[in-house]
């Protein structure tokens, strides 16, 4: 396994379940704050607006990340709902609510004043409306991937941290990866390393610099009873999302609007005051009360294919013997139990429990 981030230490854990003799490689020491996994939250939704192929996926992670809380006795999903906001009509809106429909999900659409009712910190511009979610809510990224991590370890997994891999090549009937130290060779090899996918398999990603900041509140209505996380798409099309204060303020971000690049190594890790500025704007619209000082930012990457949609497929040709997931594009953290369970499922040679026809390679590009 190349990779211990999200999708990496769930495929670890199913792997190592399964009773298969596994071991997991990491650059830095998971959870970290480098790649993709990190910053306190993430929300998890249903009312899916990425479109309805993903409905399977994702009620799978739920059932996964359920059964990982019963074993571990650690809470990982906070589900109090999430409101997606935006026009009525407007295409966010339109395409959640065309998901909970398919997906028979507790929802409802609720108007700017009903919003307000239930939730006062919420101010909505006029026009816009919400779908709330009711089987939605926010989930802790570090805390999961260290539960699938000592889960796996449990099980039998093996893991070196702080330890690059270098190269990652086939040969006839296994795989032979390099670290600066060692040699390993495997019947499988499961790539799951984030925004650094392109340094061993030619994806065509755009890796996006994206920051989160934390604001201060005012008063009591930013918690997670009375603020429940947002999606945002402004009549301008810029999309935001936000999580409550779970003691160190409001979490902002925008999503889909960062700088791209071609690799990791080329983000700009210094935090400009546009970061903060921009994401102050949004919460001074729709959580004015929250828009205290920001009292920190935050710098992450989404990994994005073209399409926006994720990838869970073995390699073609020759390289089948690579199994390639992740590439979430931004959206990927609330699914990554069921990716990993489906990784490990191509790498044992079984059928993945759900369908992953709409997640396939599916560009011209070749080894
Ligand atoms: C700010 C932000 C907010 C987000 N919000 C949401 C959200 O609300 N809901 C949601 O569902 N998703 C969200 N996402 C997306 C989600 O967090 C990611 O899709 C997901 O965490 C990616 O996981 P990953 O396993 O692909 O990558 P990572 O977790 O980054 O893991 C990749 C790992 O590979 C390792 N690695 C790389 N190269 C090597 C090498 N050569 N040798 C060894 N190890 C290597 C890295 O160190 C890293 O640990 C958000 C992402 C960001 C950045």
């Amino acid at each position: 396994m190349i990779g211990l981030g999200a999708a990496g230490s769930a495929a670890l854990f199913h792997v190592a379940r399964s009773g298969a003799s596994v071991l997991g490689i990491d650059r830095f020491v998971s959870p970290h704050a480098y790649g993709s996994t990190h910053s306190e939250s993430r929300i998890i939704r249903k009312a899916y607006s990425e479109g309805i192929q993903y409905l399977p996926l994702l009620n799978r992670a739920y059932t996964l990340w359920s059964e990982l809380e019963n074993a571990s006795a650690i809470k990982l999903m906070h589900l109090g709902g999430c409101l997606t906001i935006g026009r009525k009509d407007g295409q966010m809106v339109q395409s959640a609510w065309k998901s909970a429909v398919a997906g028979n999900i507790r929802h409802q659409i609720l108007s700017s004043d009903e919003v307000r009712r239930r939730y006062p910190g919420y101010h909505l511009q006029p026009g816009q409306a919400a779908l709330m979610d009711f089987e939605a809510g926010y989930i802790q990224p570090e805390r999961c991937v260290r539960t699938h991590l000592r889960h796996a370890a449990m099980h039998g997994a093996q893991c070196r941290f702080g330890t690059p891999v270098q190269s990652c090549s086939v040969r006839q009937d296994h795989v032979i990866v390099k670290t600066d130290l060692d040699r390993f060779a495997a019947s499988r090899v499961i790539l799951t390393a984030g925004a650094w996918m392109q340094d061993f398999a030619p994806v065509p990603l755009m890796i996006e610099r994206v920051t989160n900041s934390w604001f201060q509140t005012n008063g009591s209505n930013f918690g997670p009873e009375l603020c429940p996380p947002f999606i945002m798409e402004e009549d301008s099309g810029l999309k935001s999302y936000g999580c409550p204060d779970l003691g160190r303020g409001i979490k902002i971000g925008l999503h889909h609007a960062g700088q791209l690049a071609a690799h990791p190594g080329e983000i700009d890790r210094t935090i400009a005051a546009e970061d903060k500025i921009q994401a102050h704007r949004i919460l001074k619209t729709i959580l004015p009360e929250a828009a205290g000082i920001c009292r920190k930012t935050t710098i992450c990457m989404y990994s994005n294919t073209p399409d926006q949609h994720y990838l869970i497929d073995r390699m073609y040709g020759d390289h089948q013997h690579i199994i390639i997931g992740s590439a979430c594009s931004g959206h990927g953290f609330k699914a990554s139990s069921a990716v990993g369970e489906s990784l490990a499922a191509l790498a044992l040679d079984q059928s993945p429990s759900v369908d992953l026809s709409p997640f396939k390679w599916r560009w011209p590009t070749k080894i």
